[in-house]
């Protein structure tokens, strides 16, 4: 109930200039009580006419990533994103718009209450950890926020922009695999991990 009356505030914002743009908001999308919270960036051109998050190219790489991990969106997973709507010519979102957006963010994540947190990319790890965090030496290394366990990897778009990248990526949802199976279930199937 808390959920959907936080989704019906987000889809209804106008807080900040990106409402006069968007065709969507963006709420997120997923299990409500997931183990796994992902957070990407903002969303993209396909995504902003859809009205889901992550259904563009990177999505589709990020769904083929999570199902050799034997997760699901259904399932085991809530996905969102830093910021609700497109920044025009999906530039990166200003400091301003992600000041005035991520409160939705933390009320989504204290909703939720994920066990596990994966960072897609920069723009999340440096919102959500401190803007002095470089992804490209901290993907793959666990990382504490607020007493729970995040991990940050590359965005998809960039192994999209850079295939050399799959495989350290691939090693870095491995070990969020084998936390999940910690944590959470240790009967945990992947045909792969
Ligand atoms: S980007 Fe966030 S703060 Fe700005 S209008 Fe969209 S939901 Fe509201």
């Amino acid at each position: 109930m808390l959920f959907n009356s936080l989704k019906t505030e987000i889809l209804n914002c106008n807080r900040c200039a990106l409402s006069a743009t968007r065709n969507n908001v963006i709420f997120g999308e997923g299990n409500p009580k997931a183990d796994i919270f992902i957070i990407g960036e903002a969303p993209g051109k396909v995504e902003d006419i859809q009205g889901r998050p992550f259904v563009g190219p990177s999505g589709q790489l990020l769904d083929r990533i999570l199902e050799a991990c034997g997760f699901t969106r259904e399932t085991h997973i809530f996905i969102s994103n830093i910021i609700k709507c497109r920044p025009p010519n999906n530039r990166v979102p200003t400091a301003d718009e992600v000041k005035t957006c991520m409160p939705w963010l933390y009320r989504q994540i204290e909703l939720v209450d994920p066990k596990i947190i994966i960072l897609l990319g920069a723009t999340a790890l440096k919102n959500m950890v401190g803007q002095n965090h470089r992804i490209t030496r901290e993907h793959g290394s666990w990382i504490t926020l607020n007493n729970r366990l995040a991990m940050p990897v590359y965005h998809p778009s960039a192994l999209l922009r850079d295939p050399g990248l799959k495989r350290p990526t691939w090693d870095d949802f491995k070990m969020v695999v084998h936390k999940y199976r910690e944590m959470v279930n240790p009967d945990h199937f992947s045909e792969h991990v």
